[in-house]
Parts: structure tokens; sequence; C-alpha cells
């Protein structure tokens, strides 16, 4: 399924790595004109070497300040995927304030932060336009040591809803697409020891996890014309797992 978004402008936060940096580029390809957002410099940079028609902007998103000046500087954007997260993880017992703090700033504040700039141009230039937010399947199943990571995409998925039913008035949709486990930099802090993965592949009926891809091909079809009445959903990439 290829889609065109030519003339469409997109912005994709957590774009230096993983699902984020593929999602820019299949944009791009796509014909979108490409804004890539994210924290270190060096990604951002090999992202530009890589493909020169993407615009690259360095920020950390849990700087709601910085962030809201980059944001919009940025101009005209009908297409938002907020993708950059955090992965933080520990035992229940032993979670530390700064944990909460930095996890719920990057994975739910920034979000929130984004999306009214970007929503506020949307509305103002009566365009409408889409936004994805990235939560996961931790959103709604419970994952040993994941606790405040699987607290921010609850809230995640919960603020979408909310943004899809106050947005929706002003063509605006937005949804969220839900991964499995992906082996990208993040889905190795979680899942590269054999005796975590193995228990999280029987539980997922398709018997493997999602490959990068497979999610951004996700992402695509609800920015896309393909899902204009789509709003508001929670899309599992996950094999089954949420279904079990
Ligand atoms: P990743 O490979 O770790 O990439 C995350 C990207 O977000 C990186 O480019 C990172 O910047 C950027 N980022 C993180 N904190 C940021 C901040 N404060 N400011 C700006 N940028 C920041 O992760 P991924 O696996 O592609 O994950 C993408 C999304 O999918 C996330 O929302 C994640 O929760 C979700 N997800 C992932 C999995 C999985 O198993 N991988 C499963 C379900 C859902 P740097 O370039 O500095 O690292």
């Amino acid at each position: 399924m290829e889609t065109n978004f030519t003339g469409k402008r997109a912005l994709v936060t957590g774009a230096g790595q993983g699902i984020g940096r593929e999602t820019a580029k299949k944009l791009a390809e796509c014909g979108a004109k490409v804004v890539a957002l994210s924290r270190t410099r060096e990604h951002l940079d090999s992202l530009a070497a890589e493909n020169p028609s993407i615009d690259v902007i360095c920020v950390d998103l849990a700087d709601w300040e910085e962030t809201r000046k980059c944001v919009m500087s940025l101009g005209d954007v009908d297409l938002l995927v907020n993708n950059a997260a955090v992965a933080l993880l520990e035992p229940f017992l032993s979670i530390e304030p700064k944990n909460i703090d930095r996890s719920f700033d990057v994975n739910v504040k920034a979000v929130i932060n984004v999306s009214q700039i970007i929503a506020k141009g949307m509305i103002s230039r009566k365009t409408g336009g889409s936004i994805v937010n990235i939560s996961s399947q931790a959103s709604q199943a419970a994952l040993q040591d994941h606790s405040v990571y699987c607290a921010t995409k609850g809230a995640l998925d919960m603020l979408s809803k909310v943004m899809a039913l106050e947005l929706g008035p002003h063509k605006i949709r937005v949804n969220c697409v839900n991964p499995t486990v992906v082996m990208t930099a993040m889905g190795k802090i979680g899942w590269s020891n054999p005796e975590k993965a193995n228990p999280m592949l029987k539980k997922i009926p398709l018997g493997r996890f999602a490959e990068v891809h497979e999610v951004v091909d996700a992402i695509l079809f609800l920015l896309s014309d393909k899902a204009d009445m789509i709003t508001g959903i929670t899309l599992p990439v996950d094999g089954g797992f949420l279904a079990c």
C-alpha cells in the first residue's frame, strides 16, 4: 500500500532512531515535506545525510518552553506523529521520582505541548489534519518492571481519545498505534534477554515481534485519507497479543 502525501507537511518527533526515523523517511518517500525532531544531534545529522530533503530540529521534548519555541517556528504542519518516548524500567517498589517525571514529561506532556501548537495551526488554517500518537501494547497489558511506562502509555491512549473528541469538529483526526515489541534501541532495553523475550513471544499468537516497517505502515495508513472516517482508535500492531 503506497500512499501519496505530496503537498503535505509532516512533523515526526523522536525521528533520530527506530520507528520515528523510518516513519520520517517513508513519509518523505511518499512525497511529504518532513521535519524530523529529536534529541541527539548526531542521529539527526545522519538522517539528513541519508535524505537531504528532510529538515531536522534538535530539542529535548522534556523542556516545555524550548520545545514550544522550536515547534512554533515550524509553520504549517498537516500531519503529526508523536513518536518520541523513553522507557525507564524498574520494579514497582524501586520507582524513583525523577524517572516518573522524565517519563511523563516526554511520553505524555510533550504530546500535549506539541499537539496544542500544531492543532491550533490546523484550526486557524481550517485545513484539518491527522495526528498519530505512538502508544504501546503496554497501555493495555501489565508488563514486568514497566509500571511507569505502562502508566504513560495508558495516559496517552486516553489523552488521544479526548483529543479526538475535541479536535474532531475541526476535522483533525487523532489515533494511536500500539505496537508489541520491536527490536529498536528501546526494544533491546527490555527484550534482548531471551529469558524475558521467550515468554513474551509465547503470548503473541503470530509468534514473533513486530518489524519497524509494519508499525510504519500502520502509522501511514492512519495519517492518510484512506483513514478519513477513523479517529479516536488505538490500533494494535501486536500479532494478536492484546486479543488474548
Ligand atoms: P528508540 O529507538 O529509542 O527511538 C526513540 C526516539 O525518540 C529517539 O530518536 C530518541 O532520541 C527520541 N527521544 C527520546 N527522548 C526524547 C526527548 N526527550 N526529546 C526528543 N527526542 C527524544 O525507540 P522506538 O522503539 O523507535 O520507539 C518509538 C515509539 O514506539 C515510542 O513511543 C515507544 O514507546 C513506542 N513503542 C516501542 C516499542 C518497542 O519495542 N521498540 C514497543 C511499543 C511501543 P535519541 O536519538 O536521542 O535516542
